[in-house]
């Protein structure tokens, strides 16, 4: 079989941020000491190999940079400074570009500025939707239901949460048709349907990361990942509408209400958890960043910067906006909703689907892929 030669491939890796790949002389030292490296399914050398001789494909098929955590252990041990845990890295941002089909991720990862005039232009069409839309302003009572009534509030909702959901998903699709290739539709179907408990266990848990031996990573990486989920939850499907939960309450539960939830209400408890574990993570990653103080704070990428800086203004002007409401400041609090959502939005609209948050989709995808390839062709050899 004939293996093609991309001669560009160095080149565009770096505008992705890759850097020391160069020096590695293929020791084995990395894959040795990584604790994620499986027989069948060996990492981290094999990219840097991939990486020097220009072999596109087998980059672009590999569902391994997904099952890498980035503790950093590699690059510590590696005799070459060459950092491949940041290679694999490198790679993750790659594949991400390569599984978007509209381009925006490879626009995303390779120019600071197009990322950072999206998130404006989306922020400001939001402000803008937001003063034009808007209903009474209710200035003796902070009312954010009738500053801007839950209807159109559900409309605009919706309309985020399926343009998010269709890029979100076509990319996903892309991406195990590109792992899979004729495979994805060979499996039959129960064989898929066996494993999802897995997908959705490795999607809570994070449970391949706690692996490694740095456990403080994985229990950041944790929260994170369930602060965001958790706030993601609250503004697509609750921000107005909410849904009717049979058992809890027949009423709808708003995540945007004029009355003050009791203390244990899930939807405030919710909203306590998703604030403090994004604030906490995030806090936890740009001190680390700052300081470098791990191998995988070493390169900060300005993708890494921008989501964790739009996360923290978000969860900033959520506890503004609560402390509004609670101190009756109307003005106060309708300017910094606004401001609020002009962050929020963007960073889901923008960052689910395009940039760094996709890897929460990808990852478990990967990895269930990789676990029902691997049963498949188990039952073929038997
Ligand atoms: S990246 Fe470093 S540790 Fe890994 S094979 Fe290359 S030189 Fe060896
Ligand atoms: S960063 Fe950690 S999980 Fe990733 S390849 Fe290196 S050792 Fe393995």
């Amino acid at each position: 079989m004939s293996v093609k030669v991309d001669p560009n491939l160095m080149k565009d890796l770096k505008a992705f941020g890759l850097k020391d790949a160069n020096k590695c002389f293929h020791c084995g030292n990395c894959t040795a000491t990584c604790p994620l490296s499986t027989p069948g399914n060996e990492f981290p050398r094999k990219f840097m190999k991939y990486a020097q001789m220009g072999l596109k494909e087998k980059i672009v098929s590999s569902p391994e940079p997904w099952l890498c955590y980035y503790c950093g252990n590699c690059s510590v041990e590696c005799p070459r400074g060459a950092d491949p845990g940041e290679t694999m890295m490198v790679m993750r941002r790659y594949l991400t570009s390569i599984y978007d089909w509209t381009g925006f991720s490879r626009k995303f990862y390779t120019s600071e500025k197009f990322e950072i005039m999206a998130l404006v232009i989306v922020g400001l069409l939001v402000g803008l939707g937001m003063l034009v839309f808007h209903g009474e302003w209710d200035m003796q009572r902070v009312s954010l239901q009738k500053a801007w009534p839950a209807e159109k509030m559900e409309i605009a909702d919706m309309v985020m949460a399926s343009i998010l959901t269709f890029f979100l998903l076509s990319n996903v699709f892309r991406s195990a048709k590109i792992m899979m290739g004729d495979l994805l539709t060979k499996i039959p179907l129960k064989l898929y349907a066996s494993e999802l408990k897995e997908l959705l266990l490795n999607f809570l848990t994070q449970k391949r990361f706690g692996q490694c031996d740095d456990r403080t990573q994985w229990f950041v990486h944790l929260m994170l990942m369930t602060g965001y989920s958790t706030a993601f939850l609250l503004v697509a499907v609750f921000l107005a509408g909410g849904i009717h939960v049979v058992g809890l309450s027949w009423e709808p539960l708003r995540f945007q209400r004029d009355v003050f939830y009791p203390f244990f209400h899930p939807i405030r408890l919710l909203g306590y958890y998703a604030t403090f574990a994004i604030f906490y993570g995030a806090t936890y990653a740009m001190i680390g960043r700052l300081k470098k103080s791990k191998p995988a704070y070493q390169n900060s990428h300005s993708t890494d910067w921008v989501f964790l800086i739009l996360l923290q203004l978000t969860t900033l002007t959520g506890i503004l906006v609560h402390f509004g409401r609670h101190l009756n400041m109307p003005f106060a609090t309708y300017s910094i909703y606004i401001i609020h959502l002009m962050i929020a939005v963007p960073m889901l609209v923008l960052e689910v689907p395009f940039a760094k948050w996709a890897h929460l989709a990808y990852r478990p995808v990967a990895l269930f892929l990789v676990r029902v390839k691997a049963k498949y062709e188990q039952q073929q050899a038997e």
